[in-house]
């Protein structure tokens, strides 16, 4: 397309065009004439687009309203155009009513939109489907299973969850290679899915762990029948290349009849079995049974724990430092929260999150980690040691929460650098006046908006473009395979081009092991996070990295 803005005027009494001549050029008119009469115009619409088009000027027309449409026309050499139209309706005492409009031409905006909606929907399969087996992952899984627990009834047939794990793969993985690590799990991946209905949903949701959820179970004698089945065909040698293959698997199974009771888990359940057919030794299946649990796992996750420990201040942060791509000095911190549980130990976010969300306490979270991580900052600048910025994650709870505004406000917070890591960056595309002005109020503070775990069940990119983040984070479980998986390092490079073209920074997660800083590097990676750099530390330890680094000039030294 041409590019640009054009202008026309419309006269109703004469039913008379005025085109200038950027829009005779938009059109790809050559005959120079400015005047046209009123309808030309309807013949150069797309005629796709045309009957509501013309439905919505006649309206505007009768009514005396501006008009404002996008729509496609087609210009005079056949080529296809976006149009952004807009008129504004005046009453002109001389020539009657007549429109004032410009139209201008979006079709480069468009192309890219489309480009990036395109990159976008491969992505989301990409981040819904484990690349190795082609199966679905743990998003897609969990996905699947609370959209049908949510459709379910008491008359739903039963629903049973398989849960497999390899016996004997680190073996092949560690005296084989990668490569015949690789081939196990797809070979046990054809397994499973030869030998589970087709309606069953089989996915790869780790390492070596994939777990079948099967609609319309059959009962259980049946289920066991197949868990043998499967366990023996696992356990059949094969062959990678000339050399056999010994492995096997053992089974987790857990069932409901009709709805689930509150509070069942059906994964945790199935889960629970998987550890006791362990427990029995290799190559067995097991079936829950709910004195299982009694396992500490289950008293762990106990809500009234829990609160006991939030009330005793249990509920802390660790930091993990995050690095500038090329010249790795600190560029900041992210605060994570940890329950230093005296009964239980160090507590991780997954082991007690998805309580404090059932209990409502996610906020509250949040926000003691964010009063706690500015608080630590400030002591350790008060000694001297610099951190230029510190990240907190909020929850898409948080985000909802209409005394948001209010409460930051109340917090008197610094003039430093803060990063909000809005976390199911999905939810973003149901925004509501609420999260608007949520969105609006943290702006006006000053704190950065990043998006947390782009590339899994992220953001559409027409809600990234409304809400500009400064920085984009790169879910770890795409940054992690990068070295051994082109095709991860393919989808790395989509997810930063993206951010290039949107103007937007890019942080990767994951960063395992220093073999990844060169390729996210190469990639145009703008910050890193990982284990590979630094893990995450308690106050005291963050201190003592800190405090060691201003000794190497603030940059970090890979060994
Ligand atoms: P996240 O926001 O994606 O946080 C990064 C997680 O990745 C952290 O796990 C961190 O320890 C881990 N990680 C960092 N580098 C690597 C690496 O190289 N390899 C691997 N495998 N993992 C790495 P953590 O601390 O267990 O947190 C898990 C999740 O819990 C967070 O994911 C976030 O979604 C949630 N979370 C943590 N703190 C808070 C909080 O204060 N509020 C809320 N609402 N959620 C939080
Ligand atoms: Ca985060
Ligand atoms: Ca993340």
């Amino acid at each position: 397309g041409a590019g640009g803005m054009a202008r026309w005027e419309y006269s109703l009494n004469e039913n008379q065009a005025f085109w200038d001549d950027r829009l005779l050029a938009m059109l790809g008119i050559t005959d120079g004439e400015n005047h046209r009469a009123g309808d030309a115009w309807a013949s150069f619409i797309h005629p796709d687009d045309r009957a509501g088009v013309v439905a919505h000027s006649e309206e505007c027309l009768e009514q005396g309203k501006d008009v404002a449409r996008d729509y496609r026309m087609v210009t005079a050499d056949g080529a296809v155009i976006h149009v952004r139209s807009r008129g504004k309706y005046v009453e002109d005492e001389e020539t009657g009513p007549r429109y004032y409009g410009v139209n201008f031409d979006i079709t480069e905006d468009k192309l890219r939109a489309q480009e990036l909606e395109i990159a976008r929907a491969g992505l989301e399969h990409e981040s819904r489907h484990d690349a190795l087996t082609g199966l679905a992952n743990r998003r897609r899984l969990d996905e699947v299973y609370t959209e049908h627990i949510e459709i379910m009834s008491e008359k739903s047939g039963r629903l049973a969850v398989l849960h497999f794990d390899v016996d004997l793969f680190k073996q092949i993985n560690d005296t084989m290679g990668h490569d015949a690590g690789d081939a196990t799990l797809r070979h046990v991946a054809t397994i499973l899915q030869k030998n589970t209905p087709d309606s069953a949903l089989v996915s790869r949701v780790g390492g070596d762990e994939f777990v079948a959820l099967l609609f319309n179970a059959p009962e259980d004698a049946l289920l066991d029948e197949m868990a043998a089945h499967i366990i023996r065909e696992v356990s059949r040698p094969f062959y990678y290349g000339p050399q056999e293959c010994n492995i096997g698997t053992s089974i987790g199974i857990s069932v409901v009849d009709g709805l689930p009771t509150a509070g069942t888990n059906l994964f945790i359940n199935a889960d629970l079995a998987l550890y006791e057919a362990k427990k029995a030794g290799r190559g067995r299946h097991r079936f829950y049974d709910t004195t299982m649990s009694e396992d500490a796992r289950r008293r762990k996750n106990s809500s009234d724990a829990l609160l006991a420990g939030f009330d005793q201040g249990e509920i802390t942060c660790y930091y993990q430092p995050q690095f500038d791509a090329t010249t790795l000095e600190v560029t900041g911190l992210e605060a994570l929260v940890r329950w230093e549980s005296a009964k239980y130990g160090l507590m991780m976010p997954d082991e007690f999150l998805q309580t404090a969300g059932d209990m409502g306490l996610i906020a509250q979270f949040d926000d003691l980690v964010l009063r706690r991580s500015l608080y630590d900052v400030g002591v350790w600048e008060k000694a001297g040691l610099v951190v230029p910025r510190v990240s907190v994650n909020v929850s898409a709870n948080r985000l909802n929460d209409p005394e948001l505004g209010a409460h930051l406000s109340r917090l008197n917070l610094p003039s430093r650098k803060i990063t909000f890591e809005l976390l199911e960056s999905a939810f973003l595309d149901a925004r509501n006046d609420v999260i608007e002005r949520n969105l609006k109020i943290i702006g006006e503070m000053g704190i950065d908006i990043e998006i947390d775990d782009f590339g899994s069940g992220h953001a559409s990119i027409a809600s990234l473009l409304e809400i500009a983040p400064k920085r984009l984070k790169i879910d770890r479980s795409l940054v992690a395979p990068i070295v051994d998986h082109q095709r991860q390092r393919d989808l790395v490079k989509i997810i930063i081009g993206i951010g290039r073209m949107l103007d937007i920074r890019v942080v990767a997660e994951g960063v395992e092991t220093a073999a990844h800083v060169p390729i996210l590097q190469e990639l145009g990676c703008c910050y890193l996070q990982g284990f590979g750099l630094a893990r995450p530390m308690d106050a005291q330890a963050t201190e003592m990295f800190l405090s060691g680094l201003a000794e190497t000039g603030g940059v970090l030294k890979l060994a």
